[in-house]
């Protein structure tokens, strides 16, 4: 479909740190799985007849086979997710597009996402859809084609739809970074079993707001939701559309601050999920429109080119600044809530099988000690009837001699007579 591949080198990006960690901590898996192996080959080994291991320890040892095997594939599986809400038409789907650094969701009027959708890399150079809970891979050739495909399968608002796209068109998508688009939160009002199906193992939420509005009741009470179910979420707020702004910059700064302080003290005072101050961090005044465009241009995507409005490249240096602290963050947060808790089960599988290879090597030398006490006590009894045999003899000579003599003096006092 005429892509461009993406060659740009994206060794200093911050998603680094969650790609070296899954592979170092997929390499130190590989080894347990290999250990555990070779532990249970020896185990094989002093099993049986007159061996030192039961079947019990053996089918013990075994069982860490099949653990380990899970834990490597979940670990294969792992990625950073990303959520991203909003009201309808607040440009979630043209902020997923901008990030992927293509046009890959329909956006715009009669696109509305009435479901979700999950973008996700493909290892095949196709790009295909399949729904939740089904094999069926529909292919997709196009973003037209996508949306006619979305609409053709008259789907309900809570089921989920992956979208997968060839990871080597997207530097996101290569490196493990899964982005979900919401229905607008203004048409649901089953935000609970959204947040319960799709939303407790997001590593990062965006909310995309519009910057020529306030912040929505609807919004706030969505971001409500998820931080009574999730502990100190990571929240980003985009304030989209800020484009708009250039029609009127005598106000810009007034209503940048403005907006701005709302945006802080929801996070910080209403949902207590950070501080001011680093609430400041986490909130951004974009154009996702003319970020795509500019970044379609780059890859000498056909655009139509309408003139950029005044001050759009202070609005694109924002949006590459957000995706920087973005990155950053999906990165730390994924490798913090994925990979702690498997590297504590792989120490744990590690020093268990060892204390179960402790036991047979104990009962080895136990046994081994036993044996050479055994032969002592034998060595020492044979000994001890050596010694009486040798007493014994030489008792019995000193008979016999006494005997010779007293029979010898008989004869001769016979003889004598
Ligand atoms: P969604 O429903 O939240 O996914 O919104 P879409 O991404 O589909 O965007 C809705 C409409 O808003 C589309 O026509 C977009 O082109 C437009 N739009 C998105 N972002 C911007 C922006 O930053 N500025 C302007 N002027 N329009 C935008």
């Amino acid at each position: 479909n005429g892509a461009v591949r993406v060659n740009m080198s994206n060794v200093d990006s911050p998603l680094q740190i969650f790609v070296r960690a899954k592979k170092k901590i997929n390499d130190i898996f590989v080894e347990i799985d290999d250990y555990v192996k070779d532990a249970v080959t020896f185990m094989h080994a002093v099993t049986g007849e007159n061996g030192i291991a039961t079947p019990q320890d053996l089918a013990n040892v075994e069982a860490y086979v099949s653990k380990v095997q899970a834990i490597r594939e979940v670990l294969k599986r792992d990625h950073m997710k990303v959520a991203f809400f909003g009201r309808t038409s607040n440009g979630k789907s043209t902020v997923i597009n901008a990030m992927l650094h293509d046009k890959i969701l329909p956006s715009g009027i009669g696109h509305t996402t009435n479901c979700f959708l999950q973008v996700e890399g493909s290892d095949t150079d196709d790009a295909f859809l399949r729904t939740d809970g089904s094999e069926e891979k529909l292919n997709v050739e196009s973003v037209s084609q996508l949306g006619h495909a979305l609409c053709a399968t008259r789907l309900q608002e809570r089921s989920l739809v992956h979208v997968y796209w060839p990871r080597e068109l997207c530097a996101l998508l290569r490196d493990d970074v899964v982005l979900v688009d919401s229905p607008g939160v203004d048409v649901t009002p089953n935000l609970d079993e959204w947040i319960d199906q799709y939303c407790l193992d997001a590593d990062v939420f965006v909310l995309v707001a519009n910057a020529e509005s306030t912040l929505m009741v609807t919004e706030k009470n969505f971001f409500h939701k998820v931080s009574t179910k999730i502990s100190q979420p990571n929240i980003f707020i985009l304030n989209n559309r800020w484009d708009a702004s250039a029609s009127e910059p005598e106000y810009l700064d007034q209503v940048r601050t403005q907006h701005a302080n709302r945006c802080v003290d929801f996070l910080s005072r209403e949902l207590r999920v950070c501080s001011p101050k680093e609430a400041e961090e986490r909130i951004f005044f974009i154009s996702a429109k003319e970020a795509l465009l500019t970044r379609m241009r780059e890859r000498e995507k056909p655009v139509s080119s309408p003139i950029l409005a005044e001050g759009h490249q202070v609005r694109y240096f924002e949006f590459v600044d957000f995706e920087r602290k973005f990155e950053e963050c999906i990165s730390k947060s994924a490798v913090r809530t994925k990979f702690a808790q498997h590297s504590r089960r792989g120490k744990n599988i590690a020093n268990e099988v060892m204390q179960a290879l402790e036991v047979i090597y104990t009962t080895a030398t136990e046994q081994k000690a036993a044996k050479v006490e055994k032969q002592r006590i034998l060595h020492e009894q044979l000994s001890a009837i050596e010694e009486q045999l040798t007493t014994i003899t030489r008792q019995m000579k000193d008979k016999i001699n006494r005997m010779v003599e007293s029979v010898e003096h008989k004869v001769s006092l016979t003889l004598s007579q």
